[in-house]
């Protein structure tokens, strides 16, 4: 052990370390005789001081507390973009739906965008979730990123970090678009995207903030991308002529759809518009940005996914109607057309035709892929309202839908057919919401996320994960009506295999059977709540 005294070599900055601390009487009341107030530098008990709000550099995360960083966001001049954000993106009645980190949505929109680099600016250990998530879900481009420091952050050194990697990057001959993404704490700490070149070589920048304090899940993080994309092409369109889409233009009126969805759907749904004189247009969030102006120049928008706000608001700009919906099972069919020829003023006698062509069909698709069950639905994808209406018109009985999106105008046609016939739907659904709907509804099957499967499976119920099962299946038109009918029927049909297994498996891997022991334990009088 060495002098406590003894000179080091430590560089010493500046006094920070002796400012005297607001918390310092407080600690010298609670220990008499503890040292003066003049602590030693590097004394890790001392604490900042100082009225502003602060964000701390590298690591502070969701961890930290969403409320922390959305002061420190005001502090930092972004009221105006939380505002935004909390209008498009409304919490409540739960005030954020338990996912993965929200910038996983637009992160992944620019990874499968063509000639499009993505830039990651944020905490470390965010960006390397975020890249590994990537990865693990295949992307196969390489991820930007600009990283930071306390000192950077505060300078402003960040911003032109950022700015000179989005010079180096922006290669006309690799990429129509660089996009940069501000995480939570360069958004907390009002990092300025908007300022950088809205071009460099005719490369578009595209800088947004996705802060998991105001961007509740991932699948609305998408549309906050989407959205600034569209932005950005609207005003290319305004300015003069644009590049036509790869297969040149429609020769009939289309109709763009918002959402991700299964890559059967956008032709089935070409299929249904086809007696209209209308054609399937791009879906967005988009491949590639020439396809952003087609979306635009469309007859109507389909919000197949009713969350995509920011995009929906570009598109109402550029003066298009948007319906609500999606054409799954016999009555969403009927239903959308009819809103479709609506929007698009198509004759009374070509929708008739399109509904005499298709709703038999699909009618006889349901009659012979019947589904009988009890069926909760919880998920994220935002689709969760639309797969309960095939399932029930399918036959199923659909008691609960939890979805982690919000409840928009878009979603009122789903919701309105659901409660007419006596689903409950939660917007924003929280895990906790979704595990009890299982355990009071105590269904045949559990459709959901990793953990409400988990939960399901542990009490014996068959369970489907929504993202991996359901969404890889087509849900729209004659395709997908009886689509879900052989995973659902099968899923339904393995209730005997849980019960084996739960009673092969019964006692182990709960209570004084789970860990390893070094002594027996005592058998656990569980109704005095513990090990003794
Ligand atoms: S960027 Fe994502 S992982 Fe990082 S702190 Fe924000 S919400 Fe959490």
């Amino acid at each position: 052990m060495g002098d406590a005294n003894r000179p080091t070599d430590e560089v010493v900055y500046d006094d920070a370390g002796r400012t005297p601390l607001g918390n310092e009487a407080a600690r010298d009341a609670a220990e008499p005789g503890a040292a003066p107030t003049e602590g030693p530098a590097g004394d890790t008990t001392q604490e900042p001081t100082g009225d502003a709000p602060q964000v701390a550099g590298d690591g502070a995360g969701c961890h930290a507390g969403a409320d922390e960083l959305r002061r420190a966001a005001e502090a930092a001049g972004q009221s105006e973009l939380l505002q935004r954000l909390a209008t498009d993106y409304p919490t409540g009645p739960h005030d954020q739906p338990q996912s993965m980190c929200p910038a996983f949505g637009s992160l992944r929109v620019g990874l499968r965008m063509r000639r499009t680099a993505t830039v990651l600016c944020g905490s470390a250990c965010c960006v390397y979730g975020l890249t590994f998530t990537s990865h693990f879900y295949g992307a196969k481009r390489s991820v930007g990123y600009v990283p930071f420091d306390s000192e950077t952050l505060v300078t402003g050194k960040l911003f032109e970090d950022v700015r000179a990697a989005v010079q180096q990057l922006a290669d006309p001959a690799k990429y129509d678009a660089v996009v940069v993404t501000n995480l939570c704490v360069p958004t907390a700490s009002g990092v300025p995207l908007r300022l950088l070149p809205k071009a460099i070589d005719g490369v578009r920048i595209i800088g947004i903030d996705v802060p998991g304090f105001g961007v509740p899940t991932h699948a609305e993080a998408k549309d906050v991308l989407a959205g600034a994309m569209l932005k950005y092409a609207r005003g290319e369109a305004e300015q003069g002529p644009v590049q036509a889409p790869r297969e040149g233009r429609s020769e009939k009126p289309t109709v763009t759809l918002l959402g991700e969805m299964f890559p059967a759907d956008p032709v089935g749904v070409g299929m249904l518009l086809e007696p209209l004189g209308l054609a399937a247009g791009p879906v967005v969030p988009t491949r590639e940005w020439r396809e952003l102006y087609a979306a635009l120049d469309c007859a109507a928008v389909a919000a197949i996914h009713p969350y995509y706000t920011a995009s929906i608001r570009e598109l109402q700009e550029a003066g298009r109607r948007v319906v609500g919906s999606a054409p799954v099972g016999h009555d969403g069919t009927a239903a959308w057309l009819d809103a479709i020829a609506d929007a698009c003023n198509v004759p009374a006698d070509k929708l008739a035709a399109a509904k005499n062509a298709f709703l038999p069909i699909i009618r006889k698709a349901l009659a012979e892929a019947p589904v009988d069950g009890t069926i909760t639905v919880s998920g994220y994808e935002g689709s969760e309202l639309l797969v309960a209406r095939l399932l029930m018109e399918s036959g199923a009985r659909v008691p609960y839908v939890g979805t982690a999106a919000p409840k928009t105008q878009w979603s009122k046609p789903d919701l309105e057919w659901l409660e007419a016939r006596g689903t409950t739907v939660q917007f924003r659904a929280a895990l906790e919401q979704d595990k009890a709907a299982v355990d009071a509804v105590k269904p045949d099957l559990a459709i959901g996320t990793t953990p409400v499967v988990q939960h399901a499976k542990q009490q014996s119920i068959p369970a489907l994960y929504f993202t991996n099962l359901i969404s890889a299946r087509p849900l729209m038109g004659a395709a997908g009506a009886g689509s879900l009918a052989q995973v659902v029927n099968a899923a339904l049909a393995s209730r005997a295999r849980f019960d084996r297994m739960n009673a092969f498996f019964a006692g182990v891997g709960d209570g004084d059977t789970a860990g390893i022991w070094d002594r027996m334990p005592a058998h656990a009088d569980k109704s005095a709540g513990g090990h003794s």
